[in-house]
């Protein structure tokens, strides 16, 4: 099988628990107004490469995850090739590598069924908290998402919810308040990462010669995120 990747970042600590490589994948059907990554869009860009390809090279980094780490896959939007990253999961637990995935949960089908059953944890983004947002600065309804988080409560697997917080748009107690509603009670969220809206990746915008959708809106202050943070309830 051939998938298509648009790079791999060796010894990551951002993006899960402990160090880990990262795979970023081609392929987003969103098109969120603070994006970082445009050149990720196109299904049909970056690298053809293989599971098992991907697999030898993580492999090398093996040492680097220790107790905590491991492989996280994201992108764009990995459940856009959810056959590939599923064999390269499946791969990674005969090697007895941690797997995560960090998606934005707007894909459910039979492939991405068969993915979770061997991913251990999720980075899941609740981008915005009502629909009127999700379908003006995300790209797709609401319901998407959540019916994703229930699937993941239904087998029980961890999740860690991110949400970047964008002055003007969704940095309001109102919004962490709708973020608490909307998670209450689920079991398997581990934790909820607010994080600052950057501008880092205006250039990458110029050079595809496309409108950078957010650029209107100002940094976010690590007040903020600290505020907010401490009014987020699980
Ligand atoms: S889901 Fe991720 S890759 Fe896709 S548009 Fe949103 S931020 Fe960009």
């Amino acid at each position: 099988m051939e998938g298509n990747i648009h790079s791999i970042q060796s010894l990551g600590t951002v993006d899960g628990p402990g160090i880990r490589a990262v795979v970023f994948m081609q392929g987003c059907p969103l098109r969120c107004g603070y994006c970082h990554n445009p050149d990720t869009w196109d299904r049909n860009g970056g690298e053809e490469t293989t599971p098992e390809a991907v697999f030898q090279k993580i492999r090398r980094f093996r040492p680097y995850f220790k107790k905590d780490g491991g492989i996280t896959v994201s992108g764009g939007e990995p459940l856009l090739q959810a056959e590939f990253v599923k064999e390269l999961f499946a791969l990674c637990k005969t090697d007895g590598i941690h797997t995560c995935l960090d998606t934005s949960g707007c894909v459910m089908n039979e492939k991405t069924d068969a993915l979770l059953e061997v991913t251990d944890l999720v980075l899941l983004d609740i981008k915005m908290t009502n629909d009127r947002d999700y379908r003006e600065h995300i790209g797709c309804p609401m319901e998407k998402p959540l019916a994703f988080l229930d699937e993941l409560e239904k087998r029980d697997i961890p999740v860690w919810i991110r949400q970047v917080i964008v002055p003007g748009v969704n940095d309001t107690e109102e919004n962490i308040g709708r973020l608490n509603s909307l998670l209450k009670g689920r079991k398997n969220i581990e934790r909820v990462q607010l994080l600052p809206f950057k501008k880092i990746c205006t250039t990458k915008y110029e050079n595809m010669g496309i409108p950078f959708p957010f650029d209107i809106y100002p940094h976010c202050p690590p007040e903020t995120i600290e505020r907010l943070s401490a009014l987020v309830q699980i």
